[in-house]
């Protein structure tokens, strides 16, 4: 049988749900079981302390793989033998995946991301707004500019997270940016094609936390896209749709990433469709 991990330091901050309830391992586990695979994906809890010695534990034990969260996505780095593109441009981890006698460090949240746009519109030269600049954010915006999005816009509330994503991104790829900082609600200009809450307001259980941006705003036929999980209906989400915009839920995300990783690991290509299922029974 063969296994991948999950460490995490902080799920119940992460997910706001005990270990045993695990959103990603219902998830890939529920894959698993769909296409007939004896793998399992279990959930550890690893300090930051004890990341080497996993890492360790991973390469003796002949684990196939492992997702991480914060706080290891960026410390893992200096433990894997390599780095697949985006990981390497994005500097940070959340997928390593064993080829050959090596681990190679990848990065699915960005390029998951992309992937939930692609039934609704196409990237190239498209102009985007991203709320936010942590790690969610700086995989998505260079994700999108990978994917040919010919602007962005990036919004952050302290200076500091911003401006470091914003030097990374004129530095690493190709894309007009503009970077503001948010200090009031946001008007999205007119022209914007997709608009992207890549914070964490909303998350569970500040469910009505209101993100600022005027939504009045948000226009038929825009693409507007939340990476919160938890709930998948969150204020923005509702509140877009009541304006005619095109909605994405974090859902979307979580699943497309999935997916990549089991076919980094296991060669095959999951059904989605099982994948979000599992998710949505979990947070009910
Ligand atoms: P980080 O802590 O790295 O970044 C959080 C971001 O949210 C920062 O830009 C922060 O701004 C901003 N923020 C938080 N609260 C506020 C507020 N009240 N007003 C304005 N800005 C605020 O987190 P991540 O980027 O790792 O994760 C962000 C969210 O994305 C999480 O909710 C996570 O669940 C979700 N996520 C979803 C995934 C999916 O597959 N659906 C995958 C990965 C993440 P500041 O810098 O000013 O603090």
């Amino acid at each position: 049988m063969s296994k991948v991990l999950n460490f995490k330091q902080e799920l119940t901050a992460c997910f706001g749900q005990p270990v045993s309830e695990n959103p990603t391992q219902a998830m890939i586990e529920a894959a698993y079981r769909h296409h007939g695979l004896a793998w399992r994906y279990l959930t550890i809890e690893v300090s930051p302390e004890g990341l080497a010695d996993a890492v360790k534990g991973v390469r003796a034990m002949g684990f196939r793989g492992f997702n991480c969260t914060i706080p290891h996505k960026v410390e893992v780095i200096q433990h894997l033998d390599g780095l697949g593109e985006s990981a390497s441009l994005m500097e940070a981890v959340n997928c390593v995946v064993r080829r050959g006698d090596k681990l190679i460090g990848e990065n699915t949240d960005g390029k998951g991301f992309v992937e939930s746009l692609k039934p609704l519109i196409t990237i190239p030269g498209k102009k985007v707004v991203v709320l936010g600049a942590g790690g969610a954010s700086r995989a998505i915006c260079v994700e999108l500019a990978l994917a040919g999005a010919s602007h962005i816009t990036l919004l952050n509330r302290s200076a500091n997270r911003g401006e470091t994503l914003a030097k990374l991104l004129r530095e690493r790829v190709k894309v007009g940016l503009a970077y503001e900082s948010w200090t009031s609600d946001y008007k999205v200009p007119e022209g914007t094609d997709i608009v992207v809450n890549a914070t964490s307001i909303g998350l569970f259980p500040d469910v009505d936390a209101r993100i600022p941006l005027d939504v009045s705003t948000l226009k038929p036929g825009m693409v507007v896209a939340d990476v919160i999980p938890n709930p998948p209906r969150t204020r923005l989400v509702r509140d877009a749709e009541a304006r005619g915009c095109k909605v994405i839920d974090g859902l979307g995300m979580l699943v497309n990433q999935g997916v990549i990783g089991i076919r980094h690991w296991t060669g095959i290509d999951p059904d989605p469709t099982v994948m979000r299922k599992a998710l949505e029974e979990v947070f009910g």
